[in-house]
């Protein structure tokens, strides 16, 4: 008898261990952690292209590679990282399958933080600083004030040394007399993105990007480069000027006896900030504290700026190629995809003409720089663009 029961009690037992850990496998699920949802605040972007030639050890010559410096040879140029797709004058953002879109950021998983469909950004909340000097109020400004600020009236800023009320009643744009020097100067220039960095404050957008007066801006591309990102993220986007990071004493945090090594982006190309980065760096920037800054290292303005972020904050620079300055190679810039940067510049007049390689209604003497001919391409309404010819019917 005894033995019977044993029998039906190791059985009763082992059923129940069987039911138990049936339960227990239906249950691993339940007990996973739930994926993660598509609106959570995304990673920062890590987009940083792996970087060209070896460790950088010598001192490097701070002030010649930073804005104002000759030092061309040392410029990175055009490479192809990020300058895919094809001339189409459409390209505004969230057009899916758009050749532009291969040419966006991704941030890690390869996902499109910009593709959530709420809240997108709009060109509204992007803050572009213009830095320029009243002897190219004419010259330099004029031209891009009639081609990309005119797209742009309300959020860009024109950051100067002189009064021009002319300019301004004329054609309404927002123009800033920083009253800083206009000597091209360290001080000077740190003083003008010193009143940049203040106004952008002040007016509540949600990015920051600063360009020189010899600067095309392609708006579309900037909106759909800025939209993988949120404006809440540490964000610090540009050309790195160098392909080695730029070193210098520490005079912030320390007494000057070591040395930091910081990348930054080129001010010539232009570059970006993203709010929640810039209000990190108030301490080092707001209220004169950029000048000061600048002071202690020695280094001009877009130097100064990538110590903040970089050195200061430890937040790294993601790295563009869509942002272009003249020190670069211009005509190699694949026309076909030019209309996909974020920026284009100019140098170099006559023999030595440095411009991006675009063919449109406007030859080399109307338009030296090919801002016009690229304006032409992007808008082709644009009052003053050759129209296109109608074509010849034979009936
Ligand atoms: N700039 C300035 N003050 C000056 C000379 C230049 O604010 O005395 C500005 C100029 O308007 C431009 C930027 O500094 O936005 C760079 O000047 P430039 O293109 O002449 O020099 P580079 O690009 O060779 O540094
Ligand atoms: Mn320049």
């Amino acid at each position: 008898m005894m033995h019977i029961a044993s029998v039906g009690v190791s059985k009763v037992c082992f059923l129940f261990s069987l039911a138990f850990c049936g339960l227990l496998l239906l249950l691993i699920p339940a007990l996973r952690p739930s994926a993660p949802q598509v609106d959570l605040p995304q990673p920062r972007p890590q987009v940083r292209p792996s970087r060209v030639g070896p460790p950088h050890h010598t001192r490097a010559p701070a002030v010649s590679v930073c804005a104002g410096g000759t030092d061309s040879t040392t410029e990175l140029n055009g490479s192809s990282v990020q300058q895919g797709g094809s001339l189409s004058p459409k390209r505004w953002p969230k057009s899916t399958g758009s050749p532009a879109r291969q040419a966006l950021p991704v941030v890690k998983g390869g996902e499109l933080s910009g593709s959530r469909s709420h809240d997108p950004l709009e060109l509204k909340d992007i803050f572009i600083a213009v830095k320029t000097t009243r002897k190219y109020h004419k010259f330099r400004l004029e031209l891009l004030i009639q081609t990309w600020v005119s797209q742009a009236k309300e959020q860009t800023y024109i950051f100067t040394d002189g009064e021009d009320k002319e300019l301004q009643m004329r054609t309404g744009v927002n123009i800033v007399n920083t009253n800083c020097s206009a000597a091209h100067t360290r001080q000077a220039l740190c003083c003008k993105m010193s009143v940049e960095y203040d106004k952008f404050i002040e007016s509540q957008k949600k990015w920051f990007c600063h360009v020189d007066d010899d600067n095309y801006v392609i708006l579309p591309s900037l909106l759909q480069v800025l939209s993988s990102y949120h404006h809440s993220q540490d964000v610090y986007l540009g050309r790195p000027s160098l392909d080695h990071p730029i070193e210098a004493a520490e005079r912030v945090k320390s007494d000057g006896s070591v040395s930091v090594k910081f990348w930054f982006a080129t001010g010539g190309a232009g570059f970006c900030i993203s709010r929640g980065l810039a209000l990190k760096m108030s301490p080092w920037a707001s209220l004169g504290n950029f000048i000061s800054t600048a002071e202690k290292i020695r280094l001009p303005d877009d130097c100064t700026i990538g110590y903040i972020i970089e050195a200061l904050l430890e937040v790294t620079l993601t790295h563009t190629y869509l942002f272009h300055s003249h020190l670069e190679n211009l005509p190699k810039l694949p026309t076909e995809s030019v209309l996909n940067q974020v920026t284009l510049s100019y140098g170099g007049f006559e023999n030595r003409r440095n411009v991006v390689s675009i063919a449109g209604g406007f030859s080399l003497v109307e338009d030296p720089t090919r801002f016009k001919t690229v304006h032409c391409l992007l808008y082709p309404d644009t009052d003053w663009c050759p129209k296109l010819k109608p074509h010849n019917h034979r009936n």
